[in-house]
C-alpha cells in the first residue's frame, strides 16, 4: 500500500474509468420486448499504482459486471477505460495484447478458474508459454520463484488442484495472474469462497504481493468486513451506482449514505457509526425496474419527497463523495 512519491510518474492512476455503462438486453417472456437492465450505469473511477480500491454492495448490484469490464474481459456500452497511457477501445494489435497482460483478474471460485487436468506448474507456465518470451529454463525458475512469493513450496509444483485446500488453490490463481506481470489486478470476491479461518491470510497475500510488485487491486466484495483492513478507498455500489466513495477510514469512521451505514451496520465486528441505521432490509429493487428519483428511497429511512423525485448527483462532502440528497441533514 505504498503510494508514488509526489509528482512521480506513480501518481498519474493505473486505471482511469468515466461514466462506464453496461446494458444487458434481457427477455421477459416471449411476447414481450427485450427489456434493458442496466447493470453498471454511470461508474467514474481513478486507481493509483500501490493502492487498493474496493468496491461493495450487495448481491446484483453490478461488482461482477463492472469487475468484468475493468478486467477488458467484457466491452462496455458506453464510457471509457483508461488503463496507464491507453484507452482500452482504441488500442489495436500489439499495443491490445500488452494492455491485456497488464490487466488480470481472480475469481471466487478458484477450482472453477483452475485447469483440473494441469499441475500447478503447468498452469503457472501457460501464461509464459503464450507470451512466448523466455526459455524452457528461465520459465521453470520464474514458476518457482512465483510459487514462493505465494507460499507454495517447490514440491508442489507437480500436484493437480484438487491436491490442494481453497485457499492454496486461490494462492495457485493468484500466482497464475500475475506471471506476466500486470499493473492491475481485479479480484472479484476472492476470499468469499473460502473459510473464514483463511481469509486473513490470502487477504495479507494479496497486500504482501501488492507492495512487492506495485500493484493496484480493485477488490470486490460483498462483505465491508472483508476489505475493512485492506482497501486504500472504498466505493458503495447500489443498482449500479456508486453511491458513496471515500478513503478507508473516512467510510467506516464516518459513513454519510444512509445505505453505507445499512452496510455497516449488518457487518459483524465493525464498530457501529454515530447514528447508525437499522442493517439494510429486504431485497433490492430489481434492476429492471428501478425507483424513481434516488434509487435507495424504497428502503432509506431518511427519504422525503425530493428523493422520490430527483437522482441525487454524487458530490463532495468533507472528504467523502455521496450521493444522497439529505447527506448533510443527516450527518
Ligand atoms: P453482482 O456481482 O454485484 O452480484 P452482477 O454484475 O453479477 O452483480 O449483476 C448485476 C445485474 O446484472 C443483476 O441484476 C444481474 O441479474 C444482471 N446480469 C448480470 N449478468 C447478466 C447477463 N449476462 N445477462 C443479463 N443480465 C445480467
Ligand atoms: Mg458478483
Amino acid at each position: 500500500m505504498t503510494a508514488g512519491q509526489p509528482g512521480s510518474v506513480l501518481d498519474s492512476p493505473v486505471l482511469d474509468v468515466t461514466d462506464l455503462r453496461r446494458t444487458y438486453r434481457v427477455r421477459r417472456g416471449l411476447w414481450r420486448k427485450p427489456a434493458a437492465l442496466r447493470a453498471v450505469d454511470g461508474v467514474s473511477l481513478a486507481l493509483q499504482a500501490g493502492r487498493t480500491l474496493a468496491v461493495v454492495g450487495e448481491s446484483g448490484c453490478g461488482k461482477s459486471t463492472l469487475a468484468r469490464m475493468l478486467a477488458l474481459l467484457d466491452t462496455p456500452t458506453s464510457g471509457t477505460i483508461r488503463i496507464g497511457d491507453a484507452d482500452a477501445a482504441a488500442v489495436q494489435g500489439d499495443e491490445k495484447r500488452a494492455l491485456r497482460r497488464s490487466v488480470q483478474m481472480v475469481f471466487q471460485n478458484p477450482f472453477g478458474s483452475l485447469n483440473p487436468r494441469r499441475t500447478v506448474a503447468g498452469i503457472l507456465d501457460e501464461p509464459l508459454v503464450v507470451a512466448g518470451e523466455l526459455s524452457r529454463a528461465d520459465r521453470r525458475a520464474a514458476v518457482l520463484d512465483m510459487m514462493a512469493r505465494v507460499g507454495l513450496r517447490p514440491d508442489q509444483a507437480e500436484r493437480y488442484p484438487h491436491m490442494f485446500s481453497g485457499g492454496q488453490r486461490q494462492r495457485i490463481a493468484i500466482a497464475r495472474a500475475l506471471m506476466l506481470r500486470p499493473r492491475l489486478v481485479v479480484a472479484d470476491e476472492p476470499v468469499s469462497a473460502l473459510d473464514v479461518s483463511v481469509r486473513a491470510q490470502v487477504l495479507n497475500l494479496l497486500m504482501d504481493l501488492q507492495d512487492g510488485f506495485g500493484l493496484a487491486y480493485v477488490l470486490i466484495s460483498h462483505d465491508l468486513g472483508v476489505v475493512r483492513h485492506v482497501a486504500d478507498e472504498v466505493a458503495v455500489m447500489y443498482l449500479g451506482r456508486i453511491v458513496e466513495q471515500a478513503p478507508r477510514n473516512a467510510l467506516f469512521g464516518r459513513p454519510r449514505h444512509p445505505y453505507t451505514r445499512a452496510l455497516l451496520a449488518a457487518t459483524p465486528g465493525v464498530q457501529r457509526p454515530p447514528g447508525a441505521e437499522e442493517p439494510v432490509r429486504g431485497e433490492p429493487p430489481s434492476p429492471l425496474d428501478p425507483p424513481s428519483g434516488c434509487p435507495y428511497h424504497t428502503r432509506c429511512l431518511h427519504a422525503v419527497q425530493a428523493c422520490r423525485n430527483a437522482l441525487p448527483a454524487l458530490r463532495q462532502v468533507d472528504a467523502s463523495l455521496v450521493a444522497c440528497h439529505r447527506a448533510e441533514d443527516i450527518a
